[in-house]
């Protein structure tokens, strides 16, 4: 074999891509992510915005399954969709929520998905603890329902939006910490949630101590996956609204920190910023983060 150019951070072994539409079945979002040169990707299992989606076909699962072989993306995170509330008051809601994440579960495990990225969820006026504690116990039903399931439990950081829990690293700690089967679990920093919340990525002193917090509260190893977005409001503002690359808040120096930092080179970054239905925005950001890594 060639022996290849020192360079750590090389950009062929770089796992960086985007949300993909599943408009057309799963299989089709794999085509879209390699067509515009994603070597990671999110995807949703069914339609984001129903309690039950169609289930899928044994032939949706093989031509996922072809598709993605003959592909350089992996690995692939499905997002669950946003109705489910795992500390949702109405027990009627709570109980579809279970289900519907179950259902989840199922779908990810028959298409062999590693990662399964969903909000922690929003008291609704309960409060952060009872929150917490339901988000955990509805986990271990559902992981009591999925046994010896290999897709990873995938808590997503929020930006604190309403009675949303999970802006606080503590909040992931504690969930974690009151789920039984804790080697199940594992964590998502959306760049956007987590500067939103409070944490300041736009500055060397911010970034870094931002996950010298992560590190002491929950711990790098729990980390999986970042949703790669900047911020259309301010440092703490607690509202989600994501924007391009360097057009936000964080601005490009802090995604610069990012893609340079080496304790992430392996790890997905994945973008959910807004675009149409060719996905010029996909590729422009991808280029804009892709051209700040600095060549050794
Ligand atoms: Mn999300
Ligand atoms: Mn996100
Ligand atoms: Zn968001």
């Amino acid at each position: 074999m060639k022996k290849r150019a020192m360079s750590p951070l090389n950009n062929s072994t770089l796992l960086l891509g985007a949300h993909m539409s599943i408009a057309g079945g799963v299989a089709t979002a794999v085509e879209r992510g390699q067509r515009i040169g994603c070597t990671t990707m999110q995807m949703f299992v069914k339609n984001n915005n129903q309690w039950k989606g169609k289930p899928l076909t044994d032939e949706d699962v093989s031509t996922y399954k072809k598709l993605l072989r003959e592909s350089r993306i992996h690995p692939v995170v499905v997002h669950d969709t946003y109705l489910i509330n795992l500390c949702a008051v109405d027990k009627e809601i709570l109980k579809k929520s279970r289900e519907a994440l179950k259902d989840e579960f199922d779908r990810c495990e028959a298409l062999g998905v590693q990662y399964l990225n969903f909000h922690p969820g929003a008291h609704m006026g309960a409060g952060e603890a009872e929150g917490i504690k339901r988000i955990a116990e509805s986990l271990n039903v559902i992981h009591q329902r999925t046994p010896g399931y290999g897709v990873r439990s995938v808590i997503e950081a929020t930006a604190g939006q309403g009675t949303a829990i999970g802006y606080r690293f503590e909040h992931l700690r504690k969930i974690i910490d009151l789920v039984e089967e804790r080697e199940r679990m594992a964590v998502c920093l959306d760049t956007c949630h987590v500067f939103a919340a409070g944490y300041d990525l736009s500055t060397e002193r911010g970034y870094e101590e931002t996950f010298r917090e992560f590190d002491t509260i929950v711990g790098l190893d729990r980390l999986v996956a970042f949703h790669v977005n900047d911020s259309k409001r301010e440092l703490g503002s607690r509202v989600d609204r994501h924007e391009h690359i360097g057009k936000g808040k964080i601005g490009i120096q802090g995604f610069s920190f990012l893609m340079n930092d080496p304790r992430f080179s392996n790890i997905p970054k994945i973008l959910e910023t807004p675009k149409g239905p060719e996905m010029k925005e996909d590729v422009e950001n991808m280029r804009v983060l892709r051209g700040l890594i600095r060549k050794k």
